[in-house]
């Protein structure tokens, strides 16, 4: 389907109360200094108080959770009773992200909403599902095992007004069909449904044919595009040199002016162990990945949304939707398989019109992915940079660490759990497999 920006002019004149809002919503608007709304919030938010079901395709950082959370909570705010909205989004970091900014918007209301992400105690969640919250945020996986578990469940969601699909390519990506068929079984079929997404895919193309005659399509998405306010560059070394480059950079912080740093890498395992060598070269720094409990999760966020740690290394897992002011580089430590991911990342600083840096480390292993890359972006990544005799100042320094971190990694229990999430992911597999023969 060709559609662009062009098809959703933005009305400079629009406010948040010309476009039907209530006035207590208005003025809660008004105190968390959102003057005007953006152009994703001023084209659905109409459509969304008129009873339409929305598919929003726009950037991430243009305000897509307001633009569907402010709607809902107009309408909740005239019929609080009972659960009156799901809202499915794929990582748990997202889902507390989500419910805060529900909360700023629905501070002038009585709002319950609850987070049920997995990781947390399950008996806690169905209880406190049990008493009704206006609104809940969830995860796919951990929605569906309480709605199996517990049978009075499903009822408590039969009469929601409004389902959210957040990062919705994401929720509606294979791994989670059988999580969505389970989830949707429950729900009336006179919900609105929203789904909003930085990305098109298939998924969603085929969703919105499906619907055409019913669902409001707003494309305020480009294809993949980074914001002009983010510079992109990137340093080429060998393999076995990334950690000293990265030390030599993260020493420049400073002088840069980077106030926090995000470091993407691929795995659970070097996301542990780069956490692990930044700690032992004295760098304040927190990790995130899908290995780690839900609580150090959360506290490992916590650490670094508050300024106690002024890095975080992380897997994909942190590479959608988080919105941290302070970010002003992203390190891609290992390039991403798909630009989207990139895209993605990066996206994490220069928010809001604020400026940013992206640094990728290639080796010549990436060679392709990073020309696959600026083919989707249509931009070149500039040269950051760097002297190599600085770069090697550090060396013993960064080797003696690593022997280190090393030895802590055969003792701290990390080996256990990823033994244990392989051995998992290996019986999922085959009880799929066993499941589509029997089909
Ligand atoms: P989102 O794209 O939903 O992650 O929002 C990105 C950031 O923009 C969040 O910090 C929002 O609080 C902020 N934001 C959303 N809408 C507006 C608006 N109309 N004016 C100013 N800031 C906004």
């Amino acid at each position: 389907m060709e559609t662009n920006l062009s098809q959703n002019p933005s009305n400079a004149s629009s406010t948040f109360a010309s476009l039907g809002l209530s006035e207590w919503l208005v003025n809660t608007l008004k105190e968390l200094g959102m003057k005007k709304p953006t152009p994703v919030q001023e084209h659905c938010i109409p459509r969304i108080l008129a009873g339409e079901d929305v598919l929003g395709l726009a950037q991430t950082g243009s305000g897509k959770t307001a633009a569907f959370a402010l709607p809902m909570l107009h309408h909740l705010a005239k019929y609080p009773y009972g659960v009156f909205a799901l809202v499915v989004t794929p990582t748990r970091e997202l889902a507390y992200q989500l419910a805060e900014q529900f909360r700023a918007l629905g501070s002038g209301m009585n709002l319950r909403c609850e987070v049920v992400v997995g990781g947390m105690n399950t008996i806690n969640q169905s209880r406190a599902l049990m008493k009704r919250p206006h609104i809940v945020i969830a995860t796919p996986g951990r929605i569906k095992v309480l709605i199996e578990d517990n049978p009075d469940l499903p009822a408590i969601f039969s009469n929601v007004k409004f389902v959210v699909l957040d990062e919705a390519d994401r929720v509606l990506d294979v791994s989670f069909e059988e999580e969505l068929k389970v989830i949707f079984e429950c729900l009336p079929k006179t919900r609105q449904t929203l789904l909003f997404s930085a990305t098109m895919t298939s998924d969603l193309q085929s969703l919105l044919e499906l619907s055409a005659n019913k669902a409001y399509f707003y494309e305020g998405y480009e294809g993949l595009k980074t914001v002009d306010s983010l510079k992109q560059q990137y340093v080429f070394m060998p393999k076995n040199a990334k950690e000293v480059y990265l030390l030599h950079i993260l020493s420049k912080m400073q002088d840069m002016g980077i106030r926090s740093a995000m470091i993407f890498v691929s795995t659970c395992r070097t996301c542990h162990r780069l956490g692990l060598l930044l700690e032992q070269l004295e760098h304040e720094a927190a990790s995130l990945h899908s290995l780690k409990s839900q609580s150090l999760r959360l506290s490992s966020l916590h650490q670094f949304k508050s300024g106690q740690a002024h890095l975080l290394v992380a897997t994909d897992v942190a590479s959608r939707g988080l919105d941290i002011p302070t970010v002003d580089l992203v390190i891609n430590y290992d390039i991403p398989r798909y630009p989207t991911d990139y895209v993605h990342r990066v996206g994490r600083t220069a928010r809001a019109g604020r400026g940013g840096l992206a640094i990728s480390f290639i080796t010549e292993n990436d060679i392709k992915l990073i020309h696959k890359i600026e083919e989707a972006l249509g931009k070149k990544l500039d040269k950051f940079e760097c002297k190599e005799n600085d770069v090697n100042a550090d060396i013993t320094k960064v080797f003696k660490a690593k022997r280190v971190v090393t030895m802590k990694m055969m003792d701290d229990g990390f080996e256990d759990k990823a033994k244990a999430r392989k051995e998992q992911n290996l019986r999922n597999a085959s009880r799929k497999r066993a499941a589509a023969e029997d089909d």
